[in-house]
């Protein structure tokens, strides 16, 4: 699930209530010259009420914010821009003033990718887009932060059309926007390692030169390293290959027994393109990236595993490690690593020494705001 708001931002201030919003609406409106006003427009000071329930009708529905799946139409092309421009724009009212608790929630990473972005390269992003849903583009469930290439890729979906499939977890067909927003939630790859990093979406190595599957032991083997990174592609010199391999770490949709959530998941990873490796598209570096940390992991086990399980200098080295974790991005590649290497049933306790410091504010290397240590499993 998506975490609690921990630190909430008393600059973002929600339009929650219908009072709120139509005179947020209004003004934007009169902003971009858009007359509403009684009067055709001019400054009377009063609003055309029934020009303004049309409108709110439109944009809300008729229950005050949440509007009944079929009842709501996409607005028309002209006020929707309009909107957004404002709602970007607005001072005191622009979505983007909620990007401050958002990285306090979600720290500096990419809420669809997992991949460390500075702050200013941080894009608040509408799970549901605010050109399709304009209802939802001031609600904060309804925001994620995004890296540029996460956000271009997504751009204005899912449509309409498809944000059936966007909405995962649900069997039957959503009945409100709420509905489609609640599923919207899970559509992450961080912080929620509970439902979509963790168990959902469980990365699978690829060997791009053979275009096949690396099993788990075979990717997970400490003998591997990394080999060097040309043209944004990763070599890695893999046991049981005489020579370098193309790889990649992608998200996988594998193992469902539930074909409509395999379809489901599939969607997500499309519109977001979150499996792109193309050689020399230098301006994509989140499969590179990803690709990376599994080989710098692994690198780390294995510089790790010559010293004695809780010795001073392991304590000192796993400490260094999980802070190249926090640096490095995509707690499921460390998490999921850790996890089935040394996991809570062997006797080299690194995952469980993993779950308590990265999700608990009490500890030192404490360090990814939002996760859910009930989230990672225990056993
Ligand atoms: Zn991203």
């Amino acid at each position: 699930m998506r975490p609690v708001l921990m630190n909430p931002n008393p600059g973002y201030t929600i339009p929650i209530n219908m009072t709120t919003r139509k005179k947020a609406i209004m003004d934007g409106l009169k902003a971009y010259g858009i007359p509403l006003e009684a009067g055709n427009g001019t400054t009377t000071g009063t609003y055309n009420t029934q020009l303004v329930l049309n409108l709110l009708y439109q944009l809300t529905g008729a229950n005050g914010g949440d509007p009944d799946w079929a009842n709501l139409a996409p607005p028309g092309p002209v006020l929707v821009p309009t909107l957004i421009l404002y709602f970007s724009t607005n001072t005191a009212m622009k979505y983007g003033n909620a990007r401050g608790t958002l990285i306090d929630n979600y720290g500096e990473y990419c809420s669809y990718c997992g991949m460390p972005v500075q702050d200013s390269s941080l894009a608040v992003e509408h799970c549901l887009p605010k050109q399709v849903f304009p209802s939802v583009m001031l609600n904060y469930d309804n925001f994620f932060l995004s890296c540029p290439n996460c956000n271009s890729n997504k751009g204005a979906k899912p449509t309409w059309t498809d944000s059936f499939n966007w909405a995962s977890f649900y069997n039957g067909t959503p009945t409100s926007v709420q509905d489609v927003m609640d599923g919207g939630m899970d559509r992450q790859m961080w912080p929620d390692s509970g439902e979509t990093a963790w168990e959902g979406l469980p990365v699978v190595y690829w060997n791009v030169t053979s275009n096949s599957r690396l099993s788990n032991n075979s990717a997970l083997d400490l003998g591997n390293q990394l080999a060097g990174v040309s043209q944004n592609i990763v070599y890695a010199r893999i046991i049981g290959f005489a020579q370098p391999q193309a790889v990649a770490a992608l998200i996988g949709t594998y193992g469902y027994n539930d074909p409509k959530v395999q379809a489901t998941e599939d969607n997500f990873i499309a519109i977001v393109n979150l499996n792109q490796f193309e050689a020399n598209n230098y301006s994509d570096r989140r499969v590179t990236n990803r690709t990376i940390v599994w080989l710098n992991c692994i690198t780390s086990l294995r510089n790790l595993s010559k010293f004695t399980v809780g010795s001073e200098g392991w304590n000192l080295m796993l400490g260094q490690i999980f802070q190249t974790a926090k640096n490095a991005g995509f707690f499921e590649i460390w998490s999921w690593i850790f996890y089935t290497l040394y996991g809570p049933t062997t006797p080299v306790p690194i995952y469980n020494i993993f779950r308590t410091v990265s999700c608990d504010p009490t500890q030192p290397l404490y360090y990814f705001p939002g996760t859910d240590i009930n989230d990672l499993p225990t056993q």
